[in-house]
């Protein structure tokens, strides 16, 4: 799933270089990253890099593309191990990340309306453009900056709300660390707003529970569904996401901030 896994495993592997130790993601025999892994894991050293595999000091865990430890596939869905929870992931900036991630000033809004529609199960997690224009609208109202990242596959541009231009998804990430508040669907950025250490509000529906890959320090929506992990257009998913109100949202973010 992207960027949110990677995330999720720098989470996992936290503490392991003040230990002498490093992770290796993989099946014991081979460290099994993916692109999205080089771009998350860069500058971390508490996890090793594919080539490590005979290194004294590393420890193995089973985290990988096809074995995540917070899911398994059964038919089409997700079944969720309910044992898992997310940890606040670690994101290593460089200096020139850090200074550029400060180009937009700071303590604005992050307003992600949409994620990921390439994947099957963007209908389940999608709150709907229309309500997130206005949640923006109102948080304009009350005087507050709110932004949307604009990068190569960006989502739909909410009107009234500043497009910052990104070039990368660590860079969108470098400027969400200076961010009072996220406000999204469950997705690489919410992780990432975990990672960075800004509060959240988000959107998850019926399709994933936030018990798994929520996190404390964040406002977590289902309106009221039980997680059904469909990874198919599923109404039970349509309904979660149409009994979350504008106005919840927005005092949920209120209160945030
Ligand atoms: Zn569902």
């Amino acid at each position: 799933m992207g960027f949110g896994d990677q995330i999720m495993a720098s989470g996992l592997a936290r503490g392991a270089a003040a230990l002498g130790k490093r992770i290796a993601f993989g099946d014991g025999k081979r460290i099994l990253w993916e692109k999205s892994s080089f771009d998350i894991f860069r500058g971390n050293p508490n996890v090793a890099p594919p080539g490590c595999e005979q290194d004294p000091d590393i420890e193995w865990i089973d985290f990988y593309k096809g074995h995540r430890k917070y899911n398994r596939r059964v038919g089409n869905r997700w079944v969720w191990n309910l044992n898992f929870r997310a940890t606040p992931g670690e994101i290593f900036f460089d200096a020139a990340e850090a200074t550029a991630g400060r180009r937009y000033g700071e303590s604005f809004v992050v307003i992600e309306p949409q994620s990921a529609q390439w994947k099957s199960v963007a209908p389940n997690k999608d709150w709907g453009v229309a309500n997130f224009q206005a949640v923006a609208d109102r948080l304009r109202e009350s005087g507050l900056r709110a932004v949307q990242f604009r990068g190569d596959v960006s989502a739909v541009a909410l009107a009234g709300v500043e497009q910052l231009r990104t070039t990368s998804f660590r860079d969108a990430l470098a400027i969400l660390s200076r961010a009072s508040l996220y406000i999204g669907s469950e997705g690489g950025l919410h992780h990432g707003a975990a990672a960075v250490g800004v509060p959240a509000v988000v959107l998850f529906g019926g399709f994933v529970p936030p018990s798994v890959t929520g996190y404390a320090t964040h406002t977590n929506l289902t309106g009221g569904a039980a997680a059904c992990g469909s990874l198919n257009r599923c109404n039970h998913c349509r309904k979660a996401m149409e009994a979350i109100s504008v106005d919840e949202v927005t005092s949920a973010a209120l209160a945030r901030l």
